[in-house]
């Protein structure tokens, strides 16, 4: 094929993967304007869609940052932190003040202390290398927090550009569309004032006549359970609405599944309890550490469900990782899905998930 670029980003025009950067369908390769799908969204139904590219790709769109001035706005998933934050970013973007903004708020449970987890976020950011000069804590569903955004945005950009970058998933799209329609109230701001952008796979929006909003492409997280989990499965382990903690009173030798996608252990301690943050839709087994093995071998994908058919011919085997834990209060962390408050200390315990995905510890702080 002919190399053709979209007359909208510039991505290079490719028909195979509707996924990826540029994709636009055979059909439309005959119009005199040839437009990604991404682009042609944007342009017909003023509507932002994200588009995913590799990690190489994503490592030379975004470093382009470094070479120019404004202000970049990190938006991550307060449900998934560890496989949303970007760790590469303060190399990709210089000196350029950054704003660390997590989403999905609404999902938290009520009791759920939100000046603790910005004070973490900040914590986790500066570990992380990233050095951010304010941490926002928003629900672009539902609208949480994007006043004080917008008011933040406009006091730390003096003026520059603003750059949104994120991995995919974490609610990029949502965010950018809402924040366009409660800025400009106007719907067709984008049409209207749609150009050209000046970078490979940036989508701009202008504020004003000098700066503009600029929509760069969700980078993939292939930790990510959405690699391995079917479109159903997907959907039950992902929270929709404020999740509600499960409380698990535990003895040692005992065993909790999480659907069959997940498993924790308790080994070795006192009787504490366990507090479960997860989808409410996703079961959680308890058993006991004894009969766990031989449950999971006979009655994955039944009692231990999701994984459904399809997930469950692609998902890799669990992989145990062990952990201490010795201070009061701490979080096992399995990415995707959620994660489990511990009270005690001074204790011993086994998570599982399928290879290829790392389970974390961290300090509390719901
Ligand atoms: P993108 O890939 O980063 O552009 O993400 P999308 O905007 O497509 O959102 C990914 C998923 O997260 C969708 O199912 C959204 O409905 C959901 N989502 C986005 N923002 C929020 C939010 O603030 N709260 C909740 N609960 N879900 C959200």
């Amino acid at each position: 094929m002919e190399e053709i670029f979209c007359q909208g980003c510039g991505a290079k025009i490719q028909t195979t993967d509707p996924e990826e950067a540029g994709y636009t369908p055979a059909s439309s390769l005959e119009r005199e304007e040839v437009l990604c799908k991404r682009c042609f969204r944007l342009k017909h139904y003023n509507e932002i869609q994200d588009v995913s590219i590799t990690d190489d790709d994503f490592l030379k769109m975004v470093s382009s940052i470094r070479e120019t001035e404004g202000l970049v706005v990190h938006l991550i998933d307060i449900f998934d932190v560890e496989g949303s934050l970007l760790k590469s970013l303060p190399r990709l973007v210089g000196n350029n003040p950054i704003i660390l903004v997590g989403n999905k708020v609404d999902l938290l449970p009520k009791s759920a202390n939100k000046r603790r987890l910005s004070q973490w976020l900040r914590r986790q950011a500066k570990e992380a290398g990233l050095r951010v000069k304010d941490v926002y804590l928003i629900s672009s569903t539902k609208g949480h927090g994007l006043d004080s955004l917008a008011e933040g945005l406009e006091h730390y950009r003096g003026g520059e550009d603003i750059y949104i970058v994120g991995a995919t998933n974490v609610g990029k799209s949502t965010f950018i569309n809402r924040l366009i329609r409660q800025t400009s109230g106007l719907d067709d701001v984008i049409t209207t004032s749609y150009f050209p952008g000046t970078t490979l796979g940036f989508i701009e929006i202008p504020l004003d006549d000098e700066s503009a909003l600029i929509d760069t492409p969700g980078i993939v997280n292939k930790q990510q359970m959405a690699h391995y989990v079917s479109a159903g499965d997907l959907k039950l382990i992902t929270p929709n609405k404020e999740v509600k903690p499960r409380v698990y009173q535990l003895n040692e030798q005992q065993t909790l599944f999480f659907g069959g996608l997940a498993r924790l252990d308790f080994i070795k301690g006192e009787r504490e309890s366990f507090v479960c943050y997860f989808s409410n839709r996703l079961p959680i087994h308890r058993t006991k550490l004894e009969n766990a093995d031989e449950l999971y071998a006979n009655h994955l994908g039944e009692l231990l469900a999701p994984p459904d058919e399809e997930t469950m011919e692609r998902l890799p085997a669990l992989k145990q990782h062990t952990f201490r834990i010795t201070e009061e209060k701490m979080d096992i962390v399995f990415p995707g899905l959620g994660w489990v408050s511990i009270t005690g200390k001074d204790l011993s315990v086994a998570a599982y998930i399928p290879e290829g995905s790392a389970v974390s510890i961290r300090k509390s702080w719901v």
